[in-house]
């Protein structure tokens, strides 16, 4: 059962099938332009979208608010230095912020950084640094259905032959994210941690934990590596921070925070480069570009958030979901984690072509059907088509994200979303996709207009 009981509640938008019809037409079926309050149930991310506790709620109203030196802020150092061992703690706005303080000082043009999976932004500030992101998922990761405990580990093969490799361009760091959320959320081992440290350090390379998700990876840890089933969440979690030279960390999500994020360091001189970037673009070094009511509220929630009770809750909650889509009929990508459930569009909707969408026609039939707002991860959001609207690479899978924000939703909200599935794969074979009929020349999925198909393969409006 959840470890925590309500105090505050918030009502659910209810709408009808005829709103919920009328207002995916108007924001052209793209589900990131519905307003919030014509969603019922929303799983688009667990960023920010957590509930805060008692206990969080206090520690903001003691927040300090001055400039500089506040005490929040002293609060939150000392917390995360007890967690994460490393000497020199930044506060930023969210991970984002972080990732581009961090690549900024430590990158120079034309290097290469490598990781099990890098996340979206972490690939885009990568970029904007002028260097090359170079994933090295290992190989279980390929295998939606494979059950193997530990698919977000890098492949430590080809790592060594990268880091070995002297005639390339200069590897400036490796990352590691856990759980490996673009990698499907899927937790990465200690043993796989502990040997791409040995590796990194033999080549003189700098391993960063991406740690936004640090203590569901730790949960999954103490669940299925042996030698650490003894061991507590939080002994996990502090030993995988103490194997990297440091971090990046959004807060909002396993700091449950609204807001907020961190740079963790041991090296003092890069600490040095990185303060003088976030002057110029967070704020001072003692609230980086938050209020001291958020600090207050991250220290307080990266406390919580390795509770034993609270993630075996989470890890349970998100499997009887589990359970409940696979009993609809629809497949997940295996083992389910913690943060969210993926679905597998491509195998419900075999008859939808990748150039049609079928993760996004998948993503419009929980709306329409049950108020459910998702997120595509499939041909939408990594396809590419050439000048004619051809498709040129697509993904290798169509799969759409229930991302399960901490401490809102309880299992009767999972059975709605059980029973909409159900009736949506009754009708399966009658569901259409879709066509872009405008997008934008990067990161399409956020603004593209689209239209339905119909089955002779024009769009219903089309030629009237
Ligand atoms: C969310 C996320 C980020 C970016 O953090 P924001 O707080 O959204 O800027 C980076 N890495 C991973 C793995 C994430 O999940």
């Amino acid at each position: 059962m959840e470890p925590y009981r309500i105090k505050v509640v918030e009502p659910l938008p209810v709408t009808t099938p005829q709103q919920r019809e009328a207002a995916l037409k108007r924001v052209h079926y793209n589900l990131f332009d519905l307003r919030a309050d014509e969603v019922t149930i929303d799983l688009l991310s667990d960023s920010g979208t957590g509930a805060l506790s008692a206990a969080q709620l206090a520690a903001g109203m003691a927040g300090d608010e001055s400039y500089a030196g506040s005490h929040s802020f002293y609060r939150f150092r000392d917390t995360v230095r007890d967690l994460t061992g490393y000497a020199h703690i930044l506060p930023a706005h969210q991970g984002r912020a972080a990732e581009r303080v961090l690549f900024s000082a430590l990158l120079s043009p034309g290097d290469v950084v490598l990781s099990n999976t890098h996340f979206d932004t972490t690939r885009a500030n990568v970029e904007l640094a002028g260097c090359q992101a170079r994933d090295l998922p290992c190989a279980a990761a390929r295998d939606l259905d494979s059950h193997e405990p530990f698919k977000g580990n890098i492949d430590l093969e080809t790592l060594e032959k990268t880091l070995a490799d002297s005639g390339g361009p200069r590897v400036a760091a490796v990352v590691m994210t856990i759980t490996n959320n673009g990698g499907g959320g899927q937790p990465v081992s200690m043993d796989n941690l502990r040997r791409t440290a040995e590796l990194c350090r033999r080549h003189g390379v700098p391993m960063i934990l991406d740690a936004a998700r640090f203590a569901e990876n730790a949960w999954l840890v103490t669940r299925h590596e042996a030698a650490y089933q003894d061991r507590t969440p939080r002994q996990v979690a502090e030993e995988a921070f103490r194997l990297a030279d440091g971090c990046v960390m959004s807060a909002k999500k396993d700091g449950i925070a609204h807001i907020g994020g961190f740079i963790g360091l041991n090296n003092e001189e890069l600490a040095q480069k990185c303060e003088v970037l976030l002057i110029a673009t967070e704020g001072f070094p003692t609230y980086g570009g938050l209020a001291g009511r958020d600090l207050d509220m991250v220290a307080q929630g990266l406390l919580e958030v390795t509770e034993p009770a609270y993630l075996a809750e989470r890890a349970d909650s998100a499997g009887y979901l589990a359970d409940r889509v696979r009993a609809a009929g629809v497949s997940i990508l295996e083992p389910a984690g913690l943060h969210a459930i993926y679905l597998n569009a491509g195998r419900l909707l075999p008859h939808i072509p990748p150039h049609q969408y079928p993760g996004h026609a998948l993503a419009c039939q929980l709306y329409l059907q049950g108020g459910i707002r998702s997120a595509e991860l499939g041909s939408l959001y990594l396809g590419k088509e050439d000048e004619d609207g051809n498709q040129v690479s697509g993904p290798p899978y169509e799969l759409v994200r229930l991302a399960l924000p901490r401490r809102v939703y309880t299992r009767s909200h999972y059975d709605h979303i059980g029973s909409t599935l159900e009736r949506i794969v009754k009708a399966a074979d009658s569901v259409h996709g879709y066509r872009i009929v405008e997008q934008g020349p990067i990161l399409r999925h956020f603004r593209a207009k689209l239209r339905p198909v119909t089955a002779g393969g024009a769009s219903p409006s089309e030629g009237g």
